[in-house]
């Protein structure tokens, strides 16, 4: 790393030492590698059947020259009467990502420590590093489960915040009701527990609901996240939400993002997102069938699948995974490469259409010689 001088400008020693996050390659990108303009685009984990047609015609009549509600107060009080909390414990962000940023920026100094799993959801080791924490890193069992022994083990060692995603990003398992409240026992009141539920609606029957388990926890600080990019199909728009225990860390969130952070159009098409959702649960079904599907014809071509409650699939291909997205993506299919030290092994795919997800095991299996 280049050092500074007193003539050089430079970031603060924590942002110029952070890993770059490992976000999906465009579509534009794939298409000029490729050269083809069919692209599957199965890296990000978004929604193939776009979104509700309410949320065009919410977006259809918006007026771009007022700001946008600070409070994002109708959302709110949406989310308010669907969830059965009150809006002042909800607080919305410009995607999810800022919620986790805008509780790093409120809770952590410099010296504090995060606890979070390996591997993990980039920005729940990126944001506590930069705000100078130090993150400890749980692995997953050899199964690739959560390890609830170990992560209780270092709960009881008092973590300023510890971010857990459940359904995991990258992995794919969700945490049994009886983990996750294994989890809570060691939780310590001084620890702020995020879960990060970005995948709640994908889940299959027989997982708790965090929000429900965590509501009974009166004594802990907790923080459940949940995003409209993912089953509801907005990514684009950038807009999540968080809920917490209690009004103070609401307020506390609040006051760590910028002023009109959630946009016009993105608390428009949230709105009308949630007054529409037989769209969701009818995409949310279908990407469960065919992560079924597409996990079963993996598995037929030999390679490990780890069972997923998500819209993606992690996959072990026994080599490095880089040279084999490459591969793909000369074909025009995008999936992502896990950099994760230990993991880059694997692969993360996305469900995709039928025929995506088709074209991508097709050109998998002849990659790694399996066909
Ligand atoms: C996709 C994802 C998010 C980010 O969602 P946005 O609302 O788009 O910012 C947060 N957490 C996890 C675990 C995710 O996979």
């Amino acid at each position: 790393m280049q050092s500074h001088t007193e003539h050089t400008l430079g970031p603060r020693q924590e942002i110029a030492a952070l890993p770059i996050y490992n976000a999906g390659i465009s579509a534009a990108v794939a298409r000029r590698v490729s050269g083809r303009q069919d692209i599957a685009a199965l890296a990000s984990n978004e929604n193939p059947y776009g979104s509700s047609p309410a949320v065009s015609a919410a977006l259809a009549s918006l007026t771009p020259s007022r700001y946008s509600d600070p409070a994002s107060g109708a959302l709110r009080q949406a989310l308010s009467e669907k969830l059965g909390t009150s809006p002042d414990r909800i607080v919305c962000g410009n995607g999810s990502e800022e919620l986790i940023a805008a509780l790093c920026r409120a809770y952590l100094q410099k010296g504090d420590t995060v606890l979070t799993i390996s591997p993990c959801f980039g920005l729940h080791e990126i944001e506590p590093m930069a705000a100078g924490a130090q993150v400890i890193k749980v692995p997953m069992t050899p199964a690739l489960d959560y390890d609830v022994d170990a992560l209780v083990r270092e709960l009881t060692r008092r973590p300023k915040i510890v971010f857990v995603s459940s359904p995991s990003n990258p992995v794919g398992p969700a945490l049994s009701r009886q983990a996750l409240e294994r989890l809570l026992e060691a939780v310590h009141p001084m620890t702020l527990f995020v879960l990060d539920e970005a995948y709640f609606e994908l889940i299959d029957s027989g997982y708790p609901d965090g929000l429900k388990v965590l509501a009974d926890r009166s004594t802990l600080s907790w923080v459940v996240l949940r995003t409209f990019s993912k089953a509801y199909g907005l990514a684009g728009l950038r807009v999540g939400y968080g809920i917490s225990s209690d009004e103070g860390i609401a307020k506390a969130m609040r006051a760590s993002v910028t002023p009109f952070n959630v946009n016009a159009a993105a608390q428009a098409a949230a709105i009308a997102a949630l007054q529409d959702e037989a769209w969701m649960i009818e995409a949310a079904a279908k990407i469960r069938r065919d992560r079924s599907i597409l996990a079963d014809r993996l598995r037929q071509l030999g390679v490990r699948v780890v069972p997923s409650q998500t819209n993606f699939l992690f996959l072990d291909l026994a080599t490095e995974a880089t040279p084999v997205a490459g591969a793909l993506l000369q074909k025009g299919i995008v999936v992502k490469p896990w950099m994760e030290a230990g993991y880059t092994h694997f692969l993360r795919v996305s469900i995709g259409t039928a025929a995506d997800n088709e074209r991508f095991a097709t050109e998998l299996g002849r990659g790694l010689g399996l066909v």
